[in-house]
C-alpha cells in the first residue's frame, strides 16, 4: 500500500500493468453480478448478537427461512425508508436479532426476493479468523510456502535470497541480511512503518483476545513445533526480520524499507530476482521499530528469555538513539519508486515510549510520553493508518496496569478515547449500511476494521454495548452489508472479491485469489472495482490484515 507515491510513477505503472497482463484479461474483467437489495454479512450471525441487515428495495415485511426444508422461522416488519445520499439510495432496516437459533437460514422479502444463505452459530468466525491469520503465513518472505484452500494449493517457492544489497547504507556491494519477513502488499517490498502498525495491532491483539485466539482453530501449515502458540510463531517471522533492520553500526537507527528500485511487473515472488536494497534510515522507522521490539520483549518473555532480553535491547538502543538526536530524519525516496511510507515521528517517538514504559516500569518513558502527548492535546483519532500511530501509545498507556500515571493526562485521555468512539458509534447509525468511517479514500477499509479498536478500548474504559455492536457492525459491512452486497475479503463470504492487485493471484495459475486478504475499498462509496489494475481501490495490504484479525478475533466465542 503505497498512498504517498506520485501519482505520475502509477500511471506510468498501470499503463505497465495493463501491457504486461494482457494475456490474462480473464482475471481482470470487471464482474458484473446482479448486485441483489438484500445486503448481510454473508458469513453469518452470532446467536446472541445483534442481527440487523440493510434492503435497497421496499418491502414492508421479511421472513427468515431454514434452507434445510424453506420453513419459515421468523417473520418481522422492516423500518424505513432512509435516503442514504453517499450512494443515493432509499434503505430499509430489518432486525431479527431476538432470533437465536442455530441453522443455516435465508432471507426472503414480501416481493418474492431471497438472499445468500448465512449461519446463526457461535463458530461462525474460527473458519474466518484462521484464513486472515493464514494470510500472514502466506505472505512469508524467504521460504517457500504452501497452503491449502477450497481445493487449491497456494504456494510459491522460496524467494528474496539475497535480500538486501548495502549500497544506500554505505556498503556498496555487500549483502547484508534482510531475509524473512512477510511481503507487505501486492508487491514484494519490505517496509519498516507499515510492519509497525501490523505487529502493533497484532501484539495488541494478542495481549488482550489470546484466550479467544487460543481457542481458535490457527494453525501455520506444515508447522510441528508447538513451543510458541501458532499465533506468536506467526509473528515472531515478521520480528525475526524487523531485528535485521537497524544498522550494522550498533546506532540504532533503522533503514526505512528493503525494496528494489522499481516496483516488479505480475511474477511469482521466486521469480522477482532484481537487486533488493537497505535504504537510508528514518526516524519514524526507528521509533517505529522500537515500539515494535519493546512489545515483542514483554509478550515473548514467558516463551524465550533470550529472545525477548534481545527484542528490549534493540528497543532501547534505538529509543535512545532517538533521545540524542531529536530532530526529525525524513526519509527521501532518491532513486526509489516502491512504497514511501513517509510520515512524521512524533507519533512513533510517542508510541515507542508507551511500549517501553509498559515494558520495563522505567519512569524516563512515562515522563516521555506524558510530556510529548501533551504536543498531540490528548487527541484520540477515529481515522487512522499507518501515517498516525498515536492511538496505540494512547491505547498502551490508558489499559496500563502500571502504576506512576498523572491522574490528570489519564483522565483526559480516557475522556478523549471514549469521546472519539461515541462519535464512531453515532456515525455508524447514521449510515444505513451501519459503515462506522464517514470517509472513502486509498485503504479505507483498513481502516473501518482498525476502528474496532478505538471501540475496544472504549468498551474497556467505560463498558457499553453499543461499541460492541458498532465493532460488529464494521465486521458486518466488509463481509458483505454494503452498497455492493459482496464481501471485501478474498476467500470468505459472498461473492468475494475474486481480482485483487495482489502480484501471486495475478501471476500463479490458479482461477481464485490467495485467500483471507481484505482489499482496500472504493474512494467514493460507490465506485470500488474488482479489478487487478486497480491498486488504488483493490490492492491487499499487511496493514489492513492486522486490524480486520483483531476485529474478528474479539468476537470468536
Ligand atoms: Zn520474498
Amino acid at each position: 500500500m503505497r498512498r504517498n507515491s506520485s501519482t505520475l510513477v502509477y500511471t506510468i505503472i498501470a499503463l505497465i500493468f495493463f501491457a504486461s497482463c494482457a494475456e490474462r484479461q480473464n482475471k481482470s474483467e470487471v464482474q458484473t453480478v446482479d448486485k441483489g437489495t438484500i445486503h448481510l454479512n454473508s458469513i453469518g450471525y452470532l446467536s446472541d448478537s445483534k442481527k440487523e441487515i440493510t434492503l435497497s428495495t421496499e418491502s414492508k415485511t421479511f421472513e427468515l427461512k431454514q434452507l434445510i426444508d424453506n420453513k419459515t422461522v421468523y417473520q418481522g416488519m422492516t423500518t424505513g425508508p432512509d435516503y442514504q445520499e453517499d450512494v443515493n439510495q432509499n434503505l430499509w432496516i430489518a432486525d431479527f436479532s431476538d432470533f437465536t437459533d442455530n441453522g443455516e437460514y435465508y432471507i426472503e422479502l414480501d416481493n418474492g426476493e431471497t438472499s445468500a444463505s448465512f449461519l446463526i452459530n457461535d463458530s461462525i468466525y474460527d473458519r474466518p479468523f484462521s484464513t486472515v491469520m493464514n494470510s500472514f503465513y502466506l505472505l512469508r518472505c524467504g521460504t517457500s510456502v504452501a497452503s491449502e484452500y477450497n481445493g487449491d494449493i497456494f504456494q510459491h517457492e522460496s524467494c528474496h535470497h539475497n535480500d538486501g544489497y548495502g549500497d544506500y547504507i554505505g556498503s556498496p556491494g555487500v549483502i547484508i541480511d534482510g531475509t524473512g519477513g512477510w511481503h507487505d502488499a501486492g508487491d514484494y517490498g519490505k517496509y519498516v512503518v507499515n510492519a509497525g502498525i501490523t505487529m502493533g495491532i497484532l501484539f495488541f491483539t494478542w495481549e488482550h483476545l489470546q484466550q479467544n485466539i487460543n481457542e481458535s482453530s490457527f494453525r501455520i501449515p506444515g508447522e510441528v513445533d508447538n513451543t510458541l502458540p501458532h499465533y506468536l510463531k506467526e509473528l515472531k517471522w515478521e520480528m525475526d526480520w524487523l531485528l535485521k533492520m537497524p544498522y550494522a553500526d550498533g546506532s540504532g537507527r533503522v533503514s526505512h524499507k528493503l525494496t528494489r528500485i522499481n516496483f516488479s511487473a505480475f511474477i511469482m515472488p521466486e521469480e522477482d530476482d532484481e537487486k533488493r536494497f537497505f535504504t537510508e534510515w528514518s526516524s519514524a522507522a526507528t521509533a517505529s521499530f522500537a515500539a515494535v521490539a519493546a512489545q515483542a520483549s514483554r509478550i515473548f518473555a514467558p516463551y524465550d528469555t533470550e529472545y525477548a532480553n534481545r527484542c528490549l535491547s534493540a528497543a532501547r538502543l534505538s529509543f535512545n538513539y532517538l533521545i540524542e538526536n531529536p530532530e526529525e530524519k525524513p526519509f527521501i525516496q532518491g532513486d526509489f519508486n516502491t512504497g514511501g511510507y513517509q510520515t512524521n515521528d512524533l507519533d512513533d517517538r510517542l508510541w515507542a515510549a508507551a511500549e517501553l514504559w509498559e515494558s520495563t516500569g522505567e519512569d524516563q518513558y512515562l515522563k516521555y510520553f506524558e510530556k510529548t502527548v501533551a504536543e498531540i492535546d490528548y487527541k484520540s483519532d477515529e481515522n487512522w493508518d499507518w501515517g498516525n500511530v498515536s492511538n496505540l501509545a494512547l491505547f498502551t498507556y490508558v489499559l496500563s496496569d502500571k502504576s506512576g500515571k498523572a491522574p490528570d493526562v489519564l483522565a483526559t485521555i480516557s475522556e478523549n478515547i471514549v469521546k472519539t468512539a461515541d462519535n464512531i458509534s453515532k456515525k455508524s447509525y447514521s449510515d444505513f449500511y451501519r459503515r462506522p468511517l464517514d470517509l472513502y479514500y486509498w485503504g479505507c477499509n483498513g481502516t473501518v476494521a482498525r476502528q474496532t479498536l478505538n471501540l475496544y478500548v472504549a468498551n474497556k474504559l467505560q463498558l457499553n454495548i453499543i461499541y460492541k455492536e458498532v465493532a460488529q457492525n464494521a465486521v458486518d459491512h466488509l463481509f458483505g452489508r454494503n452498497f455492493y452486497n459482496r464481501s471485501f475479503v478474498t476467500g470468505l463470504g459472498h461473492n468475494p472479491p475474486m481480482h485483487p492487485h495482489d502480484r501471486r493471484s495475478g501471476a500463479d495459475n490458479i482461477q481464485s485469489p490467495w485467500p483471507g486478504y481484505l482489499v482496500g475499498g472504493g474512494h467514493t462509496a460507490t465506485d470500488w472495482v474488482d479489478l487487478e489494475e486497480d491498486y488504488a481501490r483493490n490492492e491487499v495490504a499487511i496493514n489492513w490484515q492486522a486490524p480486520l484479525v483483531f476485529a474478528i478475533a474479539w468476537l470468536l466465542k
